[in-house]
């Protein structure tokens, strides 16, 4: 009789609690507290492999390794920017569906963005990361995995998260509270859930529920727009909910969390970079002003997405679109591009790897 698990019939061990390892570990008969050392490999050392869990004996790492399997994702290609030491990963899951992640350098720390979605279904017209539709949500492992993975490859401390990869977080509601869950656990990365920031192109009742959460995570709405008509032609979620009620659901989450909200508005030319644009916006956002709540705007000159038509507005348009919301005392920053020189707006090195294979070149 053959006894061999299938690779397939292995247990995806990283979404296990630690609870659940105890269960499994009384399977096994092996000793409880077993599990709290698999865990610790698992979520604070950032282990790929059994191998790596020096601490157990070599045949209980063979033992694990017939039973369950870590699906932390594994990285295909590596760019390393020049000029700010950004770097950007092709990652494949156990799968072979394939993600990005990014790595960036501040003065305050390290930040990873990661993908909380293989393709994306939102259908936003400058966004590369839904040419090709939905492949499949993340699981929140796999959301963890990507920051484990580029911690244990470079070593460097990770000390920010932003969300704002392929996908939209909102749409894989459950898998987003699993991993803010894991990443804040004290016994894993003990990340601080201040320094978590997931974007959203705007799922309301999904703000409502985020905000009921009590995570105090902080919150990036992608505005793009500042009326429904405008907002409607780049982006389908408008259609199904209006700016007023974007902006009470972002009332909503500041007055439940106290974070300040972040509205990112990627401009593009001679489509939302106009003097008027930017007086409506002004308008939207003092309107949450007038109810005290705390708000930023980030303004993103979009980068070109080769099947789409939008070109980023010039630099005296940008200057010009931050002066004027700047007149009215509005809090507003240019975003910094980060790794201009391995530049690949969001989506594109996947789609690049989708459309011509192992071999397609990498922008
Ligand atoms: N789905 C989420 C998070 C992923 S996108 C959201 O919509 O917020 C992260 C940010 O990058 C969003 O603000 C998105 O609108 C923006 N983005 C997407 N494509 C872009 C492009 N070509 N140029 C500039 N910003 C882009």
């Amino acid at each position: 009789m053959d006894n061999s698990i299938k690779a397939e019939e292995k247990k995806d061990i990283g979404i296990m609690s630690l609870d659940e390892l105890k269960e499994e570990m009384t399977k096994l008969g092996a000793p409880a507290f077993r599990a709290g050392q698999i865990f610790s490999w698992l979520h604070a050392k950032y282990a790929g492999s059994f191998d790596e869990m020096t601490n157990l004996s070599k045949d209980f790492r063979e033992l694990l390794n017939k039973r369950y399997e870590i699906r932390r994702p594994s990285i295909l290609k590596e760019l390393i920017s020049e000029k700010d030491g950004t770097r950007k990963y092709l990652l494949r899951l156990y799968d072979g569906n394939v993600i990005e992640s990014v790595l960036m350098k501040y003065e305050h720390g390290n930040s990873v963005c990661i993908s909380s979605q293989a393709g994306c279904r939102m259908g936003c017209g400058f966004c590369a990361s839904t040419l090709n539709g939905l492949e499949r949500n993340l699981s929140f492992y796999e959301m963890a995995g990507q920051i484990y993975t580029i911690a244990a490859h470079t070593k460097e401390k990770i000390s920010n998260v932003v969300i704002m990869g392929s996908g939209e977080p909102l749409d894989n509601y459950k898998n987003l509270k699993g991993f803010i869950e894991l990443v804040s656990d004290k016994n894993g990365m003990n990340l601080g859930r201040r320094n978590i920031t997931v974007s959203t192109c705007g799922i309301v009742p999904k703000i409502y529920e985020l905000a009921d959460e009590g995570y105090a995570i902080t919150l990036a709405i992608s505005l793009h727009s500042p009326t429904d008509e405008l907002r409607r032609q780049i982006m389908p979620i408008a259609r199904k909910y209006s700016i007023k009620e974007l902006m009470d659901a972002a009332a909503y989450y500041y007055g439940k969390t106290g974070r300040r909200i972040t509205f990112e508005y990627t401009l593009i030319k001679d489509f939302n970079d106009s003097d008027k644009c930017a007086m409506e916006l002004m308008k939207l956002i003092n309107g949450l002003k007038q109810k005290n709540v705390m708000c930023h705007v980030n303004l993103i000159p979009v980068n070109a997405v080769k099947e789409r038509k939008f070109e980023h507005s010039k630099p005296p348009f940008i200057q010009n679109f931050k002066n004027i919301l700047e007149r009215y005392q509005i809090n507003v920053t240019i975003r910094r591009e980060m790794g201009s020189d391995i530049n690949a707006a969001c989506g594109q090195l996947r789609k690049s790897y989708i459309d011509e294979g192992e071999q397609g070149k990498v922008l």
